[in-house]
């Protein structure tokens, strides 16, 4: 069981919140147990679970992460000028994997699954792959 949904992104970096719409998947197919993988489609976006109660780890997450990453650096060598967001992508990785129980995605109470926009504004994709068991 594959589906896709689509993900709109509004600044060049960012951390938005899918875990309501991979939920959404996991009800619309009736799966009951088993396991989810959520994979990114992209060179320059990425996933991750991290804190979903308070909006300063997403700010945190990325101010650090432009600090590790420069943006833009004259020993770059990829021409389309969006080193940076390849490397983030890699840092960040493109799948998460979550465990299906009682068709719910078992989460910690303060986690959230994040897409990673490196390169953006831009319209992204998310797989959703789902294996019962
Ligand atoms: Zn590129």
């Amino acid at each position: 069981m594959l589906k896709t949904f689509e993900v709109r992104t509004n600044n060049h970096n960012e951390l938005i919140d899918i875990t309501s719409q991979v939920q959404e998947v996991v009800k619309s197919l009736g799966v009951k147990n088993g396991i989810c993988m959520v994979y990114i489609p992209h060179t320059t976006a990425g996933v991750t679970i991290n804190e979903n109660a308070d909006p300063s780890v997403k700010h945190d997450i990325l101010m650090e992460f432009s600090k590790l990453v420069s943006e833009h650096d004259h020993d770059y060598r990829h021409s389309e000028g969006n080193s940076a967001g390849h490397i983030k992508s890699t840092l960040f990785g493109s799948s998460v994997h979550l465990i299906i129980d009682h068709a719910k995605l078992v989460l910690g109470i303060w986690q959230g699954i994040y897409f990673g926009e490196f390169d953006g504004p831009r319209g992204r994709r998310v797989h959703v792959k789902i294996i019962e068991g």
